[in-house]
């Protein structure tokens, strides 16, 4: 258990230069023009959208100040963003949840898992309006 408490900086540490050189990345090499990215292979089996299509481009174009063109690429993760930045945070300002949101947690990630397959179903079904969930055509799969 001590190990594990100690170890908690060096991991927000790693985790927080990660961010930050990801999004150095992503900021500097557009996805829809580097080759290097990986491409989605969910989309390259089945040629659906996974609820990470587009996800890569989302981040760039947020990275410019985009924020209409990161909604059309992928809703859900620039919605959820915030989320994301709220754990991460309570997380780096070592805040420990209360009791009753700790017991709840797994309720939360049913909550989650169930938004991203929803997001994943519904932005496949081909007609309006869900069409403005799928990722545009010169995005797809990053
Ligand atoms: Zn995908």
């Amino acid at each position: 258990m001590r190990l594990l408490t100690m170890r908690k900086p060096l991991q927000d540490v790693a985790l927080f230069g990660a961010i930050i050189a990801v999004g150095a990345v992503i900021f500097f090499f557009n996805p829809a023009t580097a080759a290097f990215y990986p491409k989605c292979l969910f989309h390259k089996l089945t040629g659906l959208y996974c609820p990470g299509c587009g996800s890569t481009r989302a981040l760039y174009c947020l990275l410019h100040g985009e924020l209409r063109e990161a909604l059309r690429n992928n809703a859900l993760l620039v919605l959820a963003l915030p989320l994301i930045g709220g754990v991460l945070l309570a997380r780096a300002l070592r805040r420990q949840p209360p009791i009753a949101a700790r017991q709840s947690s797994l309720g939360w990630l049913w909550m989650v898992l169930a938004a991203i397959v929803a997001f994943g179903v519904v932005r496949n079904i081909p007609c309006r309006p869900f069409l403005s969930l799928a990722p545009p055509v010169e995005t797809t799969g990053k």
